[in-house]
């Protein structure tokens, strides 16, 4: 049985996320999100869809993104 990274909850269909070359183990995409998961540099909410970069930032939305200064920036799909 694997172990939860986060909260350490013993679950059987615990599931594993390699990223950057770390494998992480969790119980729920609940405690992947909170482990993983950038936050956006405007607002500070988990960005768990694609996002929008920019500048070497990661926001949410492009709303956020243009909050900060960025122009132009579209929402990416
Ligand atoms: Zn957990
Ligand atoms: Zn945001």
């Amino acid at each position: 049985m694997a172990k939860c990274d986060v909260c350490g909850n013993d679950y059987d269909k615990a599931f594993q996320l390699t990223m950057a070359g770390r494998t992480h183990t969790f119980d729920s995409f609940e405690c992947a999100i909170h482990s993983l998961a950038p936050t956006c540099a405007h607002c500070g909410c988990r960005v768990i869809g694609h996002g929008a970069e920019a500048k070497g930032k990661l926001f949410c939305c492009a709303h956020c993104a243009s909050q900060s200064g960025v122009r132009g920036l579209d929402d990416r799909v």
